[in-house]
């Protein structure tokens, strides 16, 4: 994968999307997903211009922070078990995937033993599909204010979901809407700063996302290429 081409396209891209839905480029923030890719793509990427990462996989962002530049910003997107916290809340600088007020207590417990504070989302499952974690749109507000509540040590920037698994484009939509509509009702019981960040959009579906008011877009395949499974 040519990445400075790969990058200049999927920016064009974002630009075309804002022009579409009258937004600024300014306001998407791209997040380049490295998850199972080499320290050498990332590389690649960093010389590109890049400064954020994201990794699914506790251990592997570990060892990734542990070896590359300083400068990046390691977003944590996958699923989040409690024993591998430790590997996780010292080196994200934001956790997107708290999918549940276990795994964001458990959190909250970890950083205030070793005193920390974490920047994270509240990811909500806008699509359904029981293969995928999140909460409930349903319990979204109140497990939401839940954590802003009770979990001191956990700041609240914003919420995360990922798309449906179709082609059909309305469905997608529709949840991207679905998420939207909960950073919308929020607004009445929480300051402006915790629900900043809308994170929404992959390869796939990032156009979409971003008419529908994401803030930042997930890029894995579209810019590193396919990945082995
Ligand atoms: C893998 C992954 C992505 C990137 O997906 P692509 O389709 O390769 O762009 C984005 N978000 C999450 C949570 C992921 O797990």
């Amino acid at each position: 994968m040519n990445i400075p081409a790969a990058l200049e396209n999927i920016n064009e891209q974002i630009k075309a999307a804002c022009l579409k839905s009258r937004r600024s480029a300014d306001e998407i923030e791209l997040i380049a997903v490295s998850k199972t890719f080499p320290a050498e793509a990332i590389s690649d990427a960093y010389g590109a211009g890049l400064r954020t990462f994201g990794e699914s996989r506790a251990q592997d962002l570990r060892k990734k922070a542990d070896i590359l530049a300083p400068d990046i910003n390691w977003h944590f997107i996958g699923h989040l078990q409690t024993n591998k916290i430790k590997y996780v809340a010292a080196v994200a600088t934001l956790i997107q995937s708290i999918d549940s007020l276990h795994t964001a207590g458990a959190l909250d417990q970890f950083c205030k033993r070793r005193g920390l504070t974490c920047d994270v989302l509240m990811q909500v499952n806008t699509s359904g599909e029981t293969s995928k974690f999140g909460v409930k749109p349903q319990e979204a507000i109140e497990t939401f204010l839940n954590i802003q509540e009770n979990l001191k040590e956990i700041k609240l920037k914003g919420l995360m979901t990922i798309g449906p698994f179709t082609d059909d484009k309305k469905k997608i939509r529709s949840a991207f809407s679905v998420l939207r509509e909960i950073r919308d009702k929020l607004r009445d019981h929480t300051s402006p700063e915790s629900i900043a960040v809308l994170s929404m959009g992959m390869s796939h579906d990032y156009n979409i996302a971003i008419e529908e008011g994401s803030t930042m877009i997930r890029i894995g395949t579209a810019l590193f290429g396919k990945r082995g499974s």
